[in-house]
């Protein structure tokens, strides 16, 4: 089987020191079911292949010309402790898309089967992760937050031990590439002084618009400061900020135990093995500086000391603009005042002691009409009359005098930048169960409504409620 014209493979990662990767062999999971595939596939050129030729390409069964299966070799810190050489353990590259506009897709599946870089581990995923990796990037995605992207589900019938027992399953991701930040801790912790350069010269050549090292640096860190303003604004918490989990790119990479804000809980820990909630939300942008450091030591060969001192250093004022920035969209503000950032502060801290729900509060808030409080009629119907709030509302009208833009127009601005729905777990497990029991149904639905989050979705209106409380912060460990 070939890819269609106009497309082709070229597996550039495997042309570098072999220190980087392994060749490997997919295990096929057994009796695999094509479950649901992204427009991703027609974009890379899939889609002239039948269901069953990609279902069976995806799983190891068959080769497309040109592919080249892999497990690279990354190291890392995990939870703050360096964890030594670590790798893709149950993840395999099958190879880099090139399409006809010249943009790399490089596709991995996760759940394919031991690697050399599996240690205790299986190679294997079940469902309950695929599903929640496969919408959850997907949900990214429609926010317009970076990420890697899905390609395609599948499910299998082998017994995979978890807590319990379930089902197998894979998941066909899409990224630039897979380069993390424990791809140069690897080199560099293990002395491997070629191998870094060569991955450096790599890394910056294909991947980033720069003439040097230090420039690429500089992107680094500004890209993984915008995405923890981002993930911040719509209160993700990733869960598992280990450095090996850290993308080049600063794409949001590895959903594993992630959650959503549900009540705006500032110290919540959404991994339920993070007993001392190092990677709780309010900790996700110093994390993101501390991983940023692990990453610069390892060029201290190649760049001065001082001056890598000074690229991280562009890590707080570069979070601060943006989140300042998203902070103020979020609050339908157009001009900048000092005012603001301790208006949200005050208001983000009012919604934590009244145990409020993240999105929704934003959401409404969208329609408020300054100086109207009955204009705020959902969210008191849901949670009263509430003193602090009205308070706050009072300040927030002293503000919107500043502005020039009507209520309407705010609405529509406000509307277009805090979400309607976010992928809360207790909706995940609706769509998990529903894949269990061999439907795609609940999966094409919420992908169509993640897609378009900004927009209202009358049939899906209860999921914008606040949560449930029978439902509220279910708690997700690392296994998948
Ligand atoms: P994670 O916490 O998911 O980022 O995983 C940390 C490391 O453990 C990575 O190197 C993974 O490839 C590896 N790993 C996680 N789960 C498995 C598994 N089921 N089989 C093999 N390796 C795994
Ligand atoms: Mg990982």
């Amino acid at each position: 089987m070939k890819l269609k014209d106009g497309f082709k493979f070229q597996n550039s990662f495997g042309t570098l020191p072999k220190d980087l990767y392994e060749k490997v062999d997919q295990t096929p999971i057994d009796s695999a079911k094509l479950i649901h595939t992204t427009k991703l596939r027609s974009e890379l050129g899939l889609n002239l292949l039948s269901d069953d030729d990609l279902r069976n390409w995806l799983n190891g069964e068959t080769r497309l010309e040109g592919d080249q299966r892999i497990a690279t070799r990354y190291a890392g810190h995990q939870f703050g402790i360096w964890a030594g050489q670590l790798g893709d353990g149950r993840a395999m590259s099958l190879g880099e898309i090139i399409n006809p506009e010249n943009k790399r897709f490089e596709i991995q599946m996760k759940g394919a089967g031991l690697t050399p870089f599996s240690r205790m581990g299986d190679g294997k995923a079940v469902i309950r992760s695929s599903v929640r990796e496969y919408l959850c990037s997907e949900a990214m995605f429609g926010l317009g937050i970076p990420t890697t992207r899905a390609l395609a589900l599948l499910t299998g019938q082998d017994h995979v031990a978890r807590e319990t027992v379930e089902r197998s399953s894979l998941v066909a991701r899409v990224f630039p590439t897979n380069i993390r930040f424990g791809h140069f801790e690897m080199c560099f912790h293990f002395e491997k002084k070629e191998t870094l350069k060569a991955l450096i010269e790599y890394t910056c050549d294909t991947f980033f618009d720069v003439a040097t090292t230090e420039e690429m640096l500089i992107q680094i860190v500004s890209r993984t400061a915008k995405l923890m303003a981002h993930w911040q604004n719509v209160g993700f918490c990733h869960g598992v900020m280990n450095t090996d989990n850290m993308s080049i790119l600063g794409l949001t990479i590895d959903y594993g135990p992630f959650g959503f804000l549900e009540d705006t809980v500032l110290n919540f820990v959404c991994n339920h093995s993070d007993h001392n909630g190092r990677y709780a939300y309010n900790q996700q942008p110093s994390v993101a500086m501390w991983n940023l450091e692990r990453l610069l030591v390892c060029f201290l060969d190649v760049v001065e000391k001082e001056k890598l001192i000074s690229i991280l250093n562009t890590y707080m004022p570069t979070f601060e603009a943006e989140y300042g920035k998203l902070c103020r969209e979020k609050l339908g503000l157009q001009i900048e005042s000092p005012q603001d950032y301790p208006l949200f502060i005050s208001l983000l801290k009012i919604m934590g002691t009244l145990n409020l729900d993240y999105t929704f509060f934003f959401r409404q808030l969208a329609s408020y009409e300054k100086g109207k409080p009955e204009s705020f009629k959902n969210f008191w119907d849901y949670y009263g009359n509430r003193g602090e709030i009205k308070t706050w509302l009072g300040r927030y009208d002293e503000r919107l005098v500043l502005e020039s833009i009507s209520d309407h127009d705010r609405s529509l601005k406000m509307k277009a930048t805090n979400p309607k729905y976010v992928l809360k777990n207790y909706i995940a497990q609706e769509v998990i169960q529903d894949v269990e029991a061999g439907n795609s149904q609940k999966l094409e639905q919420w992908l169509d409504v993640l897609y378009s989050p900004f927009d209202e979705h009358p049939q899906f209106e209860k999921y914008s409620q606040p949560t449930p409380s029978e439902f509220k912060n279910i708690e997700v460990s690392c296994s998948s």
